[in-house]
């Protein structure tokens, strides 16, 4: 109402004849549109009235709204905007535009739109861009662009056909954004996704999109391919006792080191850990091969040094070579014969390169089926525990003996354990056949008693994996108190290495056992890593001389020596020496000038069934 006032005041007071404004009225059904009113003051009989004309404009104002809306859009967008026509001239563009392309209004209109193009592409881009815009009206994809100081950067380009009502001309209108950025970041994705972070070498994946390009291009030009499979030796040794930080800066050298003996064109790549592949493609022959691999070696035996220590330290590696198209016929085999191939070079004493031989592949086959048998070894029953005697040296009378391991396969016969016992570790089936023959072995003590009246200790080979999982059934000490056997009834075969093992659940581990008083015994002393603090700090009570020491005793002027020293040693850390593998007369009268305590080995008897053993017992 006070709007209405103030509007025709003039009016009223004959200041004015005459206004027009426009507002929004309202329809009888409610709804609103807008109007433009003409009020007009005139005289009618000498009297004053007042004639209004009222117009409906909600169709204009709609047109005007929609158009400032146009304007406002593309003022405000942030995508360039760019409109010619059709002699490709530019007659607009929007602020955007001189925002990403630094080029203004005036530096344009009128101009080609040439002028922004880079000369990364060539004419038959632009052609071909032309032709669907006629085509289809419109085009859109990635282009790179020019920028008014010369710079080149990746556009988003959206381009349409505006027909033109007016002259039958049509418009162009281009409109793109810059995707510098965008195009950066999807680059450290995809670097991400296909690098490894530590030594920025590719990755497995895209390894394999390598391999299969290559193995593509074997096909087109009939050339061979070499796949190697390196993987360094003791890594995990050094990685352990080093730590991970170095661990790291020998990872980086060595990929450094691999990269250097190839040709740029070859891929090296990490797998994992310590584990690198190299794809040699195109080779002349296999000399030329033999030679990256040994040069590979040589160079990775090389000593590494870490800033601010003087010492080098040294890895090796083994490597498997496998040969595409002779020895898989996809990229998952051919690993995986590359794999075998560099597994056979560590069984054959590492350091060294192997060529893959189908041969592998059934020894592989064999392996897998072997440990399928094993499974059901123990619920078939053909796992039994064998025990030799372990004797005196001085008197000959058994004293101990050690439970050994025996199979009897139903197709294959007797299997050693020597063949199993690293399948049953690698399978994990170790956790439950070792405690089975733990179980066994209290049985058999516990039966003894009360033949012989005493109790005959039994030494117990246990691996080191069964001290990675403690959880494994009840532990022995708790077994032991459940048939009333003294823990000293148990003598624990364990192997040099584990004692060098800086894992602190083994150590607590080796630390109850010995508090519960099963005593622990070193194996195949002398042929590992020995580190003697180790055997004061863990309290070892026995140390066995490996057989191959034994063996050659009576020739080899070294083993001999060393043999003598180990004794002596022994004693000096009040710890008892065990010979193994003793099969002559002559040996053991030596080993008793020695001062060897005991001793184990043909020369008394191989291991035995328990019914043979106890016949020996109560001879
Ligand atoms: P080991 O602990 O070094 O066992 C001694 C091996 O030497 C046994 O071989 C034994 O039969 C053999 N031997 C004993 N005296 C002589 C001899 O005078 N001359 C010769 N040439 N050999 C002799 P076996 O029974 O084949 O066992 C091989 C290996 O398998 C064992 O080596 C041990 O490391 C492992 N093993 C056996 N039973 C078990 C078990 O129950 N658990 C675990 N974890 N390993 C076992
Ligand atoms: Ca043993
Ligand atoms: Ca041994």
């Amino acid at each position: 109402k006070e709007y209405f006032q103030n509007l025709v005041e003039p009016l009223h007071s004959n200041r004015m004849e005459k206004i027009e404004f426009e507002t929004i009225h309202q329809r009888k059904n409610k709804t609103t549109y807008w109007v433009e009113v003409h009020l007009q003051k005139n005289t009618y009989q000498g009297k004053s009235v007042f004639t209004a004309i009222i117009l409906d404009i909600s169709e204009r104002k709609r047109t005007e709204e929609s158009r400032a809306m146009a304007l406002s859009i593309y003022e405000s967008s942030t995508e360039a905007i760019m409109v010619t026509n059709g002699i490709h001239h530019i007659m607009d563009i929007n602020p955007a535009f001189t925002r990403i392309t630094g080029f203004k209004r005036k530096d344009v209109i009128g101009r080609t739109p040439k002028m922004i193009y880079s000369d990364r592409h060539d004419e038959a881009f632009y052609k071909e861009q032309w032709e669907t815009l006629q085509d289809q009206g419109h085009w859109q994809g990635e282009i790179w662009k020019r920028r008014k100081d010369g710079t080149i950067y990746p556009a988003w380009l959206n381009m349409s056909i505006i027909p033109n009502r007016d002259d039958k001309r049509s418009r162009y209108i281009s409109q793109f954004t810059d995707i510098t950025e965008k195009k950066r970041k999807d680059e450290v994705i995809w670097a991400q996704a296909n690098y490894d972070a530590l030594t920025n070498l590719p990755n497995r994946r895209l390894l394999h999109d390598r391999l299969g390009l290559e193995m593509k291009k074997v096909h087109r030009t009939g050339s061979g391919l070499a796949l190697l499979f390196i993987d360094l030796d003791h890594f995990k040794e050094i990685n352990d006792t080093m730590g991970h930080a170095k661990g790291d800066l020998i990872l980086i050298e060595s990929a450094r080191r691999i990269s250097a003996c190839v040709r740029d064109s070859d891929t090296i790549a990490r797998l994992g850990g310590d584990e690198f592949t190299a794809i040699i493609p195109e080779f002349e022959d296999k000399k030329q091969i033999e030679r990256i691999a040994q040069q590979i070696i040589n160079y990775l035996s090389q000593p590494f040094y870490f800033k601010g220590d003087e010492n080098g330290y040294y890895i090796s590696a083994s490597i498997g070579i496998t040969i595409y198209p002779d020895d898989a016929e996809n990229i998952e085999e051919l690993l995986k014969n590359a794999d075998q191939a560099m597994y056979q070079a560590k069984a054959e004493g590492r350091q060294r390169y192997n060529y893959f031989a189908h041969s592998m592949q059934l020894k592989a086959r064999e392996k897998l089926k072997l440990t399928q048998d094993m499974r059901g070894a123990l619920s078939n029953q053909e796992l039994e525990v064998y025990y030799q005697p372990i004797v005196n040296l001085k008197t000959g009378e058994i004293v101990k003996s050690e439970a050994l391991l025996r199979w009897a396969h139903p197709v294959l016969g007797w299997v050693s354990p020597g063949q199993f016992i690293h399948l049953a570790e690698e399978s994990g089936l170790i956790h439950e056949i070792g405690e089975w023959v733990f179980l066994q072995v209290i049985t058999h003590i516990k039966k003894w008693i009360g033949l012989t009246g005493r109790i005959l200790p039994v030494c117990v080979n246990k691996s080191p994996l069964q001290f990675e999982s403690e959880s494994h059934g009840s532990t022995w000490s708790e077994q032991l108190e459940k048939l009333d056997l003294p823990g000293n009834s148990i003598t624990m075969e364990i192997t040099e290495g584990l004692l060098l093992k800086e894992s602190p659940n083994i150590k607590r581990l080796l630390m109850s056992l010995r508090d519960s008083g099963i005593e622990v015994s070193i194996d195949d002393f002398g042929t590992g890593f020995s580190a003697l603090s180790y055997l004061k700090k863990f309290d070892i009570d026995y140390i066995k001389i490996d057989r191959s020491f034994i063996r050659k005793i009576m020739e080899d002027d070294s083993d001999r020596v060393l043999t003598e020293a180990i004794i002596v040693m022994a004693h000096k850390l009040g710890i008892k020496a065990i010979a193994e593998g003793v099969e002559t007369e002559a040996q053991r009268k030596l080993l008793l000038s020695f001062g060897c305590d005991f001793a184990q080995g043909f020369l008394y008897a191989p291991a035995l069934p328990a019914e043979k053993f106890e016949a020996l017992l109560v001879k």
